[in-house]
Formats: structure tokens, sequence, C-alpha cells
């Protein structure tokens, strides 16, 4: 079968790669039905994580079952099912807690930019449907696997309550799911910070209420002046970057949660500035299994589409252009046809 390998920096090839296999008798195997491309896929393409060896690449998916090992209970060949980056067997004390993305037992889902993927832990990790669902939602059940669930997981850090003011930093394909998470669990005002006019759009369509372009001291200006000089009760940072981490402190008021959700490069904060700024951090890998159920059903009721956060669409043997697109920003985020 085809596969995506990254061989070094800039360096993404489809080609021939081995079936995979049960490995454990507590694996599955799912043929997918729709793969994609992570934002965090690009740090390594990019260089900025050493890649020593060969990288097997992809770890958001949905397809069908295709075979499970002598240990599977959960699910079985021919359902649909949606799983987690993170893999968990939702049964130790985090996974019991809610933070199923520190499991005891967890990895990092690989090898899903492909036709088939390995599953591990597979009754932990998947999530089944009652149906094989229409062809047209699987976008949307795609992004409950990592983009979708990790933006909610943001919100959800953040706290985001019915009739909260929500800023969100960061316009990527996360950041906008973080619009679309806030909307849902009825934040009264919902602020997107976004320079780009396709993104500005797409936030505005998922929810945001206000759009402000301005980034530092002007940023957090317009912020405090469209909230009566108070600043936001949740604030979703998506981004990872220092500036990014600095913005959403500075837009919080006392008191108010940050959910953040982008993976830090160089941000280094100061312990008493933190201190003074009487905020809340919660964030990490999203403990995406946690929401999935509830996100599979939002989307199987069409009450919510994320699927929209997807811009392009390539066939898998185009995959290298996928990864310069979203590297270029051409693309918010790349959907893959395998
Ligand atoms: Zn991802």
């Amino acid at each position: 079968m085809l596969g995506t390998i990254l061989y070094g920096p800039r360096d993404v090839r489809c080609e021939e790669v081995p079936e995979p296999k049960i490995l454990h008798p507590t694996d599955a195997i799912i043929r997918l039905s729709a793969t994609c491309i992570c934002g965090s896929d690009l740090w390594p393409f990019r260089g900025l994580n050493g890649v020593t060896s060969p990288m097997a690449m992809g770890h958001e998916y949905c397809g069908v079952v295709e075979e499970v090992g002598s240990a599977v209970t959960t699910v079985r060949p021919g359902q649909f099912v949606v799983g987690s980056f993170c893999i968990s067997d939702n049964t130790s004390p985090h996974c019991r807690f809610g933070f199923q993305s520190s499991c005891e037992q967890r990895e990092f889902m690989t090898g899903a930019q492909a036709p088939l993927a390995r599953v591990p832990l597979a009754d932990g990790t998947l999530v089944a449907t009652q149906e094989l669902p229409p062809d047209d939602l699987i976008p949307s059940l795609l992004a409950t696997s990592d983009v979708l669930g990790t933006g909610w997981y943001a919100a959800d850090a953040a706290r985001v309550q019915p009739g909260s003011t929500v800023v969100v930093v960061g316009d990527g394909a996360v950041g906008l799911m973080g619009v679309l998470a806030a909307k849902q669990m009825g934040a009264g005002r919902i602020i997107a910070m976004s320079r780009h006019k396709t993104r500005q759009d797409l936030a505005l369509e998922f929810g945001a209420t206000d759009i402000v372009s301005e980034r530092g001291d002007a940023g957090v200006d317009r912020i405090k002046a469209l909230t009566d000089g108070i600043g936001a009760d949740s604030v979703l940072e998506c981004v990872g970057m220092k500036e990014a981490m600095t913005q959403a402190i500075r837009c919080a008021r006392p008191g108010a949660m940050i959910g953040y959700v982008g993976v830090p490069h160089g941000v280094e904060l100061d312990g008493q500035w933190l201190f003074f700024s009487q905020t809340g951090m919660l964030g990490g890998p999203a403990p995406v299994r946690r929401f999935l159920p509830h996100l599979i059903d939002l989307v199987l009721q069409r009450k919510i589409e994320p699927g929209k956060v997807f811009d392009l669409t390539l066939p898998l043997a185009d995959v290298a252009e996928g990864y310069r697109a979203m590297d270029e920003r051409r693309a918010i985020k790349t959907l893959l046809r395998v």
C-alpha cells in the first residue's frame, strides 16, 4: 500500500510501505475513510524536531475496522470507528479522571496517512458508531479525532460557560475549532484574534462575534476595549509560541482560565508576572477520548460541521503538496483521500 514517510526537513514522500499487521492481541487494523495533515506534523516537516530516522506520518483517523486482535471486545470488523491521536486503555486512573492523554499506557498514533492503520489498545482508544455514516459526514468525523477534540479541550480547560466572554488566540485549524467549541458551550461573546481574511470568515461562520486583527499591546488594548476594560473570562491559546502565550495571559481577567493546547516551542514565563496575573492555566495534549462520544454525536446529528476546516482536499499520492500548502499558509488544513 501507499504510506507517508518523513525522511528529513521538507522531505515527505508517499511511497510503497508494508501493510500494517496485528502485533498485539489488543490491536485493531482499520481501513481509513479519509485522513489528514495536522499542524503538529509541520514541526518535524520544518526540521524543528530532529528527525533521526524515517517517520511514518499521520495520527488523525476514522474508518472501518478490518481486523481485531484476540483480546479486543468493544469493536468488531465492519464497524465505523473514530479514535484519538493519543492511544489509551481508558481504564487507568488518569483515564478515569478524563485525562486519557496521560494514560499509563499512552502511545501516540502514527502511520495514519495511509489507507490502513494499526490502532493499539483498540478497546480503550476507538469509539464505534451504530451505523456506517453517510459519506458527506466523513470530514467532520475525521475532525473529531484531533483538531476538534483539541479545540474542544482548550475551551473545556478554559472553563467556557454559558454567557462567558472568550478570546481565542490563534487562527489555525485548532483555534477555529476552539471558536466552534466555545459557541457550542454557550459563550456569549467569542473574540477571535486573526489577521487573515479567509480565517476570519471561517471564525465568524463557526460562531465568533468579534474579530481582532491587532497583536501585542494593540491586541490587548482592543480586547480590553471590547470587554469594558476587564479582560476575558476564558482564553484559548492555540499557537504555542511565546508571543501567543503572553497575549493569552494579558487578555485574561484576574480569575480567568487559560486553556493552552499549542505545543510550546520556546515559551518561558516569568513567575512573578504570572503570580500577579492571577490567572489559571490548564493545557497539554488533549484528552480527545473523553470528548469523542459527544463530538461524534453532534456531527451525526448535524449540529456542528467541523469538517469545514478542511479547505484543501488532495489524493494521498499528493501528500507532499498538502504539507507545503499548510506550511506556506495557503491551506488551513489538508484532507487526504485514501
Ligand atoms: Zn494532530
